[in-house]
């Protein structure tokens, strides 16, 4: 067995241009920058944060359809930019929040799930066929809708026809961003019970994105915290409910606790919304919205430390504070 970890990114940095208007000079965005993950096999890793902390850049990077700048992606100890099309596809796949974007209007349900098997030339077309139906089947859409097109379905359906598609390549590693922020609550508890049984049976690894620590709760067995493009807290799933420890993670826990967890983070409980991604705070990032700042926080980017619960990056934790107690 590898000492490796399954998944694992180093110093992960990705900045894009963007222009705030039409006459203006184009701006640095980083929207990932300087992260550290480490995922086993086995472990769900729930990353959690605001739109626009960059959690989606950071599952393109992990999928290998967004290269970065600077860092690494590798699998198994394997930089995954050394790896052919078919043995990345072999060991990681996506499955995406949108199932109505995400799946091609006009191909069959079955042709859809067989897609990646005919891109990598995996069998004769009618067992591709066969895979597909046997692989929806799996998920829990029965033969009769092999040949409905997408429109057909409804989107919990279609949810189920993407992550049919994502399994039927076999892969170690799923990386799901929001797959379920696009269902009805109803919808969104089945596709998780869906995927924690999958993990089961396939024995995946899967990295779980969400703008909603409640949904993670469910499903992650560990769970990073970012926020403007840097992990701010990590800890085992159970610790970081019973003792989160970074401001921002605890605002995350406290919308919670509201009746409709999917209106993510409450404003009211931070003051300001989510800063310009382009032109971040100094010093700690988070200091406009932290109800706990100090001066300190205003100038200087607390490090990310690391302790025995976890990691967190806040000046109310420093390094000599952790490697002995929690404050
Ligand atoms: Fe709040 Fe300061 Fe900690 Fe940032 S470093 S989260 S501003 S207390």
């Amino acid at each position: 067995m590898s000492d490796h970890p399954l998944l694992a990114a180093q110093g992960l940095h990705r900045s894009f241009f963007v222009k705030a208007g039409l006459f203006q000079p184009r701006q640095s965005l980083h929207a990932v920058n300087g992260v550290d993950l480490a995922v086993n096999r086995g472990e769900v890793l729930g990353i959690v944060g605001e739109s626009g902390c960059g959690k989606s850049t950071l599952a393109r990077m992990l999928l290998g359809l967004t290269p970065p700048n600077a860092g690494t992606v590798s699998i198994d100890g394997r930089d995954i930019s050394t790896l052919g099309r078919l043995e990345l596809a072999r060991r990681v796949q996506p499955v995406f929040q949108d199932p109505y974007s995400s799946l091609n209007p006009r191909r069959s349900v079955a042709a859809i799930v067989a897609f990646p098997l005919e891109v990598h030339g995996i069998g004769t077309r009618a067992e591709r066929r066969r895979m597909a139906i046997e692989m929806l089947e799996r998920v829990g859409l029965p033969p009769r809708h092999a040949d409905s097109t997408p429109g057909q379905l409804s989107g919990g359906q279609r949810q189920r026809v993407g992550i049919a598609r994502a399994l039927v390549m076999n892969p170690e590693i799923v990386v799901c961003d929001e797959p379920t922020s696009a269902l009805d609550v109803s919808v969104q508890a089945q596709i998780l019970n869906l995927l924690m049984d999958l993990r089961q049976e396939f024995k995946l690894t899967y990295v779980f994105i969400s703008h909603n620590l409640a949904v993670v709760e469910h499903i992650a067995t560990h769970v990073a915290v970012m926020y403007l493009g840097r992990v701010v807290e990590f800890a085992e799933t159970a610790a970081l409910f019973r003792e989160p420890r970074h401001p921002y993670t605890q605002a995350l826990l406290a919308s919670v606790l509201t009746p409709d967890t999917s209106l993510g983070i409450p404003e009211t409980g931070l003051g300001l919304s989510f800063p310009d991604p382009v032109r971040p705070p100094p010093g700690c990032p988070f200091h406009p919205r932290c109800p706990r700042r100090m001066a300190i926080c205003e100038t200087e980017r607390p490090p990310l430390v690391r302790d025995a619960v976890g990691e967190v990056a806040c000046h109310l934790y420093p390094a000599s504070a952790l490697q002995g107690n929690s404050p």
